[in-house]
C-alpha cells in the first residue's frame, strides 16, 4: 500500500477477485430468476431496464450487466441527499431516467444501502411511473444503520459493521472511486 491513493486506506474489505466471483454470481441468479418469469412478465419480448444509480453504482452495474445472461436494457439516473441538516434523510433527483419505464421490469441497481433513504425514495419514485416490476439490487448492505425499511432483493455482501468503505465506486468526498478494490479508511484520512 504505498501508492498516494491507497496510502489512506486502513484495510481492504473485498478485493477486486472477491468482487468479480460475487458478482457473477448476482448475475447468474439475477439472470435465472427473470428468464424462469419468477420476475417480470415476457422478459424476451421486454427486456428489463437495469437502473444504474450514480455515481457510486456504476462500476458495479458494468461488471453486472455483463454477467447477466439474458438481454437487458440500462440507463442512470442521479440523486443527491440535500445535506442541509433540517431534513434528515431527503433526497432529491439530479439526473432523470431518459426513457419510459411504464409497463418495464426494472431493476435498481445501487452501490450500498446504508440509511436506505436512497433507495426507499428511488422506489417511491419508480412506482409512481407503473412499471411492471421493481426489484433492487445493492452490492453492499449496511442493515445496522437503517433508518427506514426498504426491499432488497439482491445483495452483494452484508457488513456488520457501520465502517465506512470507499472504493469500487464509492467515494469519499469525491475520492477513491478508482481503488479496483473496496476497503476501509483510516480515520485520520477522514475529514481531511
Ligand atoms: P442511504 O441513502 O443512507 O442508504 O445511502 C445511500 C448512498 O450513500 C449510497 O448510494 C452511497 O453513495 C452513500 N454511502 C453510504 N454509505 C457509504 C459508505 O460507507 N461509503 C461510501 N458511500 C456511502
Amino acid at each position: 500500500m504505498s501508492a498516494p491513493m491507497e496510502r489512506n486506506v486502513d484495510r481492504v474489505l473485498f478485493t477486486a477477485e472477491q468482487i468479480a466471483q460475487r458478482t457473477r454470481e448476482l448475475g447468474a441468479t439475477i439472470g435465472r430468476e427473470y428468464a424462469a418469469g419468477d420476475v417480470g412478465r415476457d422478459v424476451e419480448r421486454r427486456p428489463p431496464i437495469a437502473v444504474c444509480v450514480l455515481r457510486g453504482a456504476l462500476m458495479f452495474m458494468a461488471d453486472l450487466v455483463k454477467s447477466i445472461p439474458i438481454h437487458i436494457e440500462y440507463d442512470f439516473i442521479c440523486v443527491a441527499s440535500y445535506g442541509n441538516g433540517t431534513s434528515p434523510g431527503a433526497v432529491r433527483l439530479v439526473k432523470d431516467l431518459d426513457r419510459s419505464i411504464h409497463g418495464r421490469d426494472v431493476l435498481i441497481i445501487e452501490d450500498i444501502v446504508d440509511t436506505g433513504h436512497t433507495l426507499h425514495y428511488m422506489t417511491r419514485t419508480l412506482l409512481a411511473r407503473e412499471p411492471a416490476s421493481i426489484r433492487a439490487c445493492t452490492l453492499l448492505d449496511k442493515p445496522t444503520r437503517r433508518e427506514v425499511d426498504v426491499n432488497v432483493d439482491y445483495v452483494g455482501f452484508t457488513l456488520d459493521s457501520d465502517a465506512f468503505v470507499v472504493g469500487y465506486g464509492m467515494d469519499y468526498r469525491g475520492l477513491y472511486r478508482n481503488l479496483p478494490y473496496i476497503g476501509v479508511l483510516k480515520s485520520e484520512a477522514l475529514h481531511e
